[in-house]
This record gives structure tokens, C-alpha cells and sequence, in this order.
């Protein structure tokens, strides 16, 4: 852990075992903080913020210091994404492309850092002015989850040292050593001491006390719906500013005039890609009735292809699951599609190729005969499993789309843009995809609507979550108001 600028073991001396989900082994072992471990970098925040010169030294230095993070990332990117995906079991080749996207997220805040010089504005009182600035907010807390360890750390990492916060950190117990890595890099690019600090242990524990402490001004959230909603209450003790990026149960609408080819390969990927475990993942596919049964045909014979492995080896399309826990869960979620009567057309079980025994590793899976009532198509599963309904007009493929707690994000398919523009304006989600799945950088907002959570990461929204809004007025003018003669 990193406290006040040391490199520290657990305060009780315990580790956790770090595990690769490719095969098991042990990769190497971490430590294991507490609740006590957590208030001493909080502690360390605190100070650093309260009497440190980091929130009041000037932006560009800030931000100089942020992007200089990038540059080091860049360095390292390999070493990086070998790392990554030894924890996490994804192809070292989408390890690669996070790495890259975490150092642009880097070189934008860092960028961003400046940019905002406040705003002057026509105060209606005679003989006074008025701005309004943006400060820091204070000492952040950062929960971050196991599906992009490192990227999920960078959207919050950025932007709150680039507006002047100091911070503390929690990565996903199962897949902390990126982050590790990373706060090596901030140290060498001369972060002050106390001012970014990396707690690692339990979410009940370490995570725990970032939610509940009162000298923690602002929680920022990544993960499960439920473990959001106990962060939202523990907040609530000293109403902390919270940030919450929670699950998202996407649709992917395929219209019948829709590029086929494309729009089957894309499919895939939606819900696929790193096996399924993306918050965004397009888990939901809406398709046109009259292209129903073709698609299908096609996106199964393309499923069966998909090569499971080592995420070192190229030849590798997909990883494992992260852990023995959520294999079950995943495997639970079928079971449940099976008995609610949804149609189990590929996958559904775990491979039987003997090469991928030791892993956590569970077949590509696609259900049809879906409804909006099934708890498999309303649930996250967090895997590789997806449901099929249809539609047949844009009316109703818009009332599917949304029928769902979670509005993070959604694609749709067609080659009429007027069909697209409409159903982009109706969903109610916090990013829309037309013709593409999954593109997001940092210079847009990312975040959810409804239950998909609070705030955005990303771009100047991602930047302004990180900060207060002050009002300063100077009456230039000051005489007795002589309301108590
Ligand atoms: P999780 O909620 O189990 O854990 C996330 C983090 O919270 C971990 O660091 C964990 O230790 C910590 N935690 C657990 N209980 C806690 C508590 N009581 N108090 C404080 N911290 C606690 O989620 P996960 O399984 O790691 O991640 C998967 C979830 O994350 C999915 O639901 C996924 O959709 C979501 N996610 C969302 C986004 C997004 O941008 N919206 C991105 C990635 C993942």
C-alpha cells in the first residue's frame, strides 16, 4: 500500500493471495488492509489537502505533473499489459489498448488541468462583480472494480488530481497489481507525498471506511448495483458528494435494412468481448422480426467459432472468467434462462477442452425466445451470455430498450438515419452508439442514467465531479445599508 508516500504492508500484516484465472496459480501476494489501514491514508489525505500546496498550486503545474502519468504509462505500457492481463486473464492485446486509452486519459485531464479559469458574470447589484470559480472538492475516496482494473483507476485517478483533490484509493481486491504499478508511476512523476494514496484489501473493510468517514468529502464508485447502494448510505453520514458508475443492461438494436454482416460481427463483440464482463456489454439484442431467424443462424455459427485461452497466446479471443465466484453466478443466471423458458441455442456450459480446465472459462452463450419479463434479460449477468428478443417497429424496439432499471448505454443498427436520430433521442442511457458498439475515449462523458448511476466520468463532465462550484461577489462600493436605523 501507499500511505502518505510509503510503500507499506498491512498494518495486521496479512496478504491475500492474487490469483491468474487462466490457471489459478498464484501470481503473487498483496497486502491485505483493513479499516485501520484505510483511516491512516485518509489521515494522510487530509493533511495533505488541508496544509499541502497541491490544491493551490498553480493548475498548470498540476497538470503537468498529470500528463507527465501518461508519458510514464506510455513507458511501461508493455510491462503494463502483461500485468493486466496476468490478473485479470484478458488478451494481452486488449490489455494493450487499455494501456493506451489510460495514458491518454492522463494526457486529457492533465491538458484539462487549466482550462478552466472561472467565469465572470453580469451581477445584477450596482458597483459589484461577480465569478464564479471551481475548486477541488477535498479528500476523495475511489473504489474501483476487477473488469478494467487499471482503466477504471485512470477515469478517477485524472481528473481528481488535475482539479487539485487529494485522494484515496481502493482497486478490486482480485486485481489490484496495476494500480499498484500506477502509483509507482505517480510517485516518480513527482506527485507530493499524502496526496495520492493506495489502500488495497476487502470492499467490507478497506472499502468500507472510504464510504463512511468524515473526513472524506466525495465517493467515487465503480461496480455492482447493490455494493453502490450501501456506498450511497454510508455516505449519507456527512453528505458526501458521491459519484457511482454502476451496471448497465444494454440493448443493441438491429434494424432489418442494418449493414448484416456488420451488424452480426458487432453483435459479438458487444457482448463478448472480455467475456461478457463490461458494464457496457450489449447483452441485449433487440433484432426485426423479418431478419430474426437468419441473423440468429449467423451469430451462432460465428459463436461456436470464438477461440477461449490464454490471454497471452495471439491466438486468443477470449479470456476466462475472473473468478470461481462468478462462474457460478454466470452458470446460476443459465439455469434461471432455462427454467423462466428462454431458448438455449449455443454455449451454456464450460468448454470441455481439456487445455482450459484449470481456468475460470465458460462458453460464449445465446438464449432466443426472450421476454421483458425474464430475470435473464433484466439482470447483469456480467458475462458472456446473451438474451435475444424481437421487435417490428421502432416504436417498440425503443419501449424494449428501455424497459430496464439501467441506462448506461445502447447501439442501433440501421442504414436510415432518420430510424437511428429517433431511436437515439428516445433511449434513456447515458451513451448511444449508431452503426458502432463500445467506442468511448476520455474527451466524452461516460456514465449512467436511472440506476446505472450518478455523475459522469470522462471529458469536462468527468473533471467537474472533482470540483466545487464557488460564488464569489466584491461589492467594489461598500457603504451602510441602514436597515437597522
Ligand atoms: P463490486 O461492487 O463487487 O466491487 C467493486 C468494488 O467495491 C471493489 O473494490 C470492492 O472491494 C468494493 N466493495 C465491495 N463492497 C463494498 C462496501 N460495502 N463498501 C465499499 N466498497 C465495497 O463490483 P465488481 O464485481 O468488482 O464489478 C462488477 C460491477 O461493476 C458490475 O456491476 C459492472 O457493471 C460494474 N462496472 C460499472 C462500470 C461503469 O462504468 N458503469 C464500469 C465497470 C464495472
Amino acid at each position: 500500500m501507499y500511505i502518505n508516500g510509503e510503500w507499506l504492508h498491512a498494518k495486521s500484516g496479512e496478504t491475500r493471495d492474487i490469483i491468474n484465472p487462466y490457471n489459478q496459480e498464484v501470481i503473487t501476494t498483496a497486502a491485505e488492509g483493513n479499516a485501520e489501514d484505510t483511516k491512516a491514508a485518509i489521515q494522510a489525505a487530509r493533511v495533505a489537502f488541508d496544509e499541502g500546496s497541491w490544491s493551490t498550486l498553480p493548475a498548470s503545474e498540476r497538470g503537468e505533473i498529470v500528463y507527465k502519468i501518461g508519458g510514464l504509462i506510455q513507458r511501461d505500457l508493455e510491462k503494463l499489459a502483461e500485468l493486466e492481463t496476468l490478473d485479470t486473464g484478458k488478451t494481452v492485446e486488449e490489455s494493450r489498448a487499455d494501456m493506451a486509452d489510460i495514458a491518454n486519459v492522463f494526457f486529457y485531464f492533465g491538458g484539462l488541468a487549466d482550462k478552466d479559469g472561472g467565469e465572470v458574470i453580469a451581477s445584477p447589484i450596482p458597483n459589484s462583480e461577480s465569478k464564479v470559480v471551481r475548486e477541488p472538492v477535498g479528500v476523495c475516496g475511489q473504489i474501483t472494480p476487477w473488469n478494467y482494473p487499471l482503466l477504471q483507476a485512470a477515469w478517477k485517478l485524472a481528473p481528481a488530481l488535475a482539479a487539485g483533490n487529494t485522494l484515496v484509493m481502493k482497486p478490486s481486491e482480485i486485481t489490484p497489481l496495476t494500480t499498484v504499478k500506477v502509483f509507482e508511476l505517480i510517485e516518480e512523476a513527482g506527485v507530493p507525498k499524502g496526496v495520492a494514496n493506495l489502500v488495497l484489501g476487502s470492499g467490507k473493510s478497506a472499502g468500507a471506511e472510504l464510504a463512511a468517514n468524515l473526513d472524506v468529502d466525495l465517493i467515487s464508485f465503480t461496480g455492482g448495483i447493490e455494493t453502490g447502494k450501501t456506498i450511497m448510505q454510508a455516505a449519507s453520514h456527512n453528505v458526501k458528494k458521491i459519484a457511482l458508475e454502476l451496471g448497465g443492461k444494454n440493448p443493441n438494436i438491429v434494424f432489418a435494412d442494418a449493414d448484416f454482416e456488420t451488424a452480426v460481427d458487432q453483435a459479438l463483440n458487444a457482448v463478448f468481448f472480455h467475456a461478457g464482463q463490461v458494464c457496457s456489454a450489449g447483452s441485449r439484442l433487440l433484432i426485426e422480426e423479418s431478419i430474426h431467424d437468419e441473423f440468429v443462424e449467423a451469430l451462432i455459427e460465428r459463436t461456436k467459432q470464438i477461440k477461449l485461452g490464454n490471454g497471452f497466446d495471439e491466438n486468443t479471443q477470449s479470456g476466462p472468467m475472473i473468478s470461481a465466484e462468478h462462474r457460478v453466478k454466470v452458470e446460476d443466471y443459465v439455469e434461471i434462462g432455462k427454467k423462466e423458458g428462454a431458448k438455449l441455442v449455443v454455449g451454456g456450459k464450460r468448454p470441455d477442452d481439456p487445455a482450459l480446465q484449470n481456468g475460470f472459462f465458460y462458453l460464449p452463450t445465446i438464449f432466443t425466445n426472450c421476454t421483458s419479463d425474464m430475470r435473464i434479460v433484466q439482470e447483469e449477468v456480467f458475462g458472456p451470455v446473451l438474451t435475444v428478443e424481437t421487435f417490428q417497429t421502432k416504436e417498440e424496439a425503443v419501449k424494449l430498450a428501455n424497459d430496464t432499471i439501467y441506462g448506461l448505454a445502447g447501439a442501433v443498427w440501421t442504414q436510415d438515419l432518420s430510424k437511428a436520430d429517433f431511436v437515439a433521442a428516445r433511449l434513456r442511457m447515458g451513451t448511444v452508439w449508431i452503426n458502432d458498439f463500445h467506442p468511448y475515449f476520455a474527451q466524452a462523458p461516460w456514465g449512467g442514467y436511472k440506476q446505472s448511476g450518478i455523475g459522469r466520468e470522462l471529458g469536462r463532465e468527468g473533471m467537474e465531479e472533482y470540483t466545487e462550484v464557488k460564488h464569489i461577489y466584491r461589492n467594489t462600493q461598500p457603504e451602510p445599508v441602514q436597515w437597522f436605523n
